[in-house]
């Protein structure tokens, strides 16, 4: 027998497959047309029941051609990635499981499959053994976690129990943050109680790394927020020095390293993530570099004991070894099994499939870099990682660019502002971009960069 789930699944995946085999003839951003098309996906809720099949074609005859096709291999815009074939298929199973990681109790696979991966990420990654893995929605909520955990302790230390008398009497904690800290982090903070004017910045270097001898005094009751992977170049901070002032002070360093972290993954890259282990929390995105599907990120804490603390919706103890609850370790309280997709991930790539696909992103990266200046661009950035920052004209210039680019749906990648001035900036990040994507995104550059500077 047929069920009306199975219909929906048979549809589904031939609707998914189709998509698959076709995204990389696919334009790169959908055209105005197939946005107009979405219409048909929006019109007011009518009375009766579709069947479920129906719903799923009509999902890919309106909604396929109007996505971005940032699973294909020419997607070079934000720091994106698309998805492994193993994830994806381990996201279709979990969906049909439909578990909530709540605790044991609710999903033994779910939270023994979390475990595993967080563990498997923990030793790939070089950080202590120990250390505590939450599954949150991204690098974001790995930001808001880890910070959380950092508070708890710091104020605790001080004698101070904020989840019980809250922000507003608590002893002033100071936040040194670098200059080129992520948006996401000063996010974070703000949700946790600082302002944004309340951060001491660190002066950065010409990559955008933290400058370890102008770092202010540190104390106790001071977090540092540092960072592996700037967004734009790539860039590392100097996580052994920043490490060694912050221990000898007592102070909590945390690292954003949404995707940079999985440099450290790679025995070609690990030096650039020296010092990391020495950190007290640390946050990488799976839905990043590690190509799993949105949303899903990490955020690890070296100490489980105050992210426990800040979590916690029962009694404030933390039960030890397999049994401790997702629930207790992390914002949410329901929540889809995403570290299912990540043991999928790793599972299929193994050890060496992570270092190679940090290495064949950093690989194309060079050659877009060297393309890039053999069409005269200057590369601004050095191409230590997977992003490359490129000048060639004005500001308004590298907008035309940019969009031109994206318009021709022959590749994507957008404008920054680096270093204080404009640029064109690529990020490769798909598992699925090939050497033959590379050089048609560098034909297709050459092209606007053409058409742009001749009329500009
Ligand atoms: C993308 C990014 C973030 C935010 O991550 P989300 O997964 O989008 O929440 C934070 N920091 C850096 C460096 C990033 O690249």
């Amino acid at each position: 027998m047929t069920t009306p789930s199975m219909q929906a699944l048979k549809a589904a995946s031939a609707a998914a497959s189709e998509y698959l085999r076709t995204v990389e003839a696919r334009r790169v951003a959908p055209e105005p047309d197939a946005l107009a098309m979405m219409a048909q996906l929006t019109q007011p809720l009518g009375e009766d029941p579709t069947d479920p099949d129906e719903v799923v074609r009509a999902l890919h005859a309106y909604g396929s051609p109007a996505t971005v096709a940032s699973a294909g291999g020419r997607f070079f815009g934000l720091i994106v990635g698309g998805t492994l074939p193993a994830a994806l298929g381990a996201r279709v199973l979990a969906s049909a499981w439909d578990q909530v990681v709540f605790n044991d109790a609710t999903s033994p696979v779910g939270c023994a499959l979390e475990r595993c991966a967080g563990q498997w990420v923990v030793d790939l990654l070089g950080l202590p053994p120990q250390s505590h893995v939450s599954f949150v929605t991204g690098a974001t909520m790995g930001n808001f976690t880890c910070l959380a955990a950092a508070r708890q302790r710091l104020l605790a230390r001080a004698g101070y129990d904020v989840t019980e008398r809250g922000v507003w009497d608590a002893p002033r904690l100071r936040v040194v943050a670098s200059d080129e800290i992520h948006v996401t982090v000063l996010k974070a903070l703000t949700l946790l109680g600082w302002g944004t004017t309340t951060i001491e910045r660190i002066p950065t270097d010409d990559q955008g790394r933290v400058i370890a001898d102008q770092m202010p005094v540190l104390d106790p009751q001071t977090i540092v927020c540092l960072q592996a992977g700037n967004v734009n170049s790539g860039s590392f901070d100097p996580f052994e020095e920043v490490c060694r002032q912050a221990r000898a002070a007592g102070a909590w360093v945390h690292v954003d390293g949404a995707f940079g972290l999985w440099a450290a993954a790679s025995p070609a890259r690990r030096t650039l993530t020296a010092g990391l282990d020495q950190a007290d929390s640390w946050v990488v995105d799976g839905h990043k570099w590690l190509n799993t599907p949105y949303d899903c990120g990490l955020a690890i804490v070296r100490d489980p004991q105050p992210l426990h603390d800040a979590m916690a919706t029962q009694a404030p103890y933390l039960k030890t070894g397999a049994t401790v609850a997702p629930k207790d370790m992390g914002p949410e309280f329901s929540r889809s099994a995403r570290g299912v997709e990540v043991w999928a991930a790793l599972r299929s790539l193994g050890r060496r499939g992570v270092a190679d696909l940090v290495e064949s992103s950093c690989s194309h990266a060079n050659t877009l870099a060297q393309g890039l200046r053999a069409l005269g661009y200057e590369v601004v950035n050095d191409v230590v990682l997977n992003q490359v920052v490129a000048r060639i004209g004005t500001v308004d210039d590298h907008t035309r660019i940019a969009q031109a680019a994206q318009e021709s749906g022959e590749c994507w990648f957008g404008q920054t502002t680096w270093r204080g001035q404009s640029a064109i900036r690529l990020s490769v990040a798909g598992w699925s971009t090939s050497e033959h994507d590379i050089q048609r995104t560098l034909a297709s550059i050459e092209q606007v960069t053409k058409d742009v500077l001749s009329t500009s």
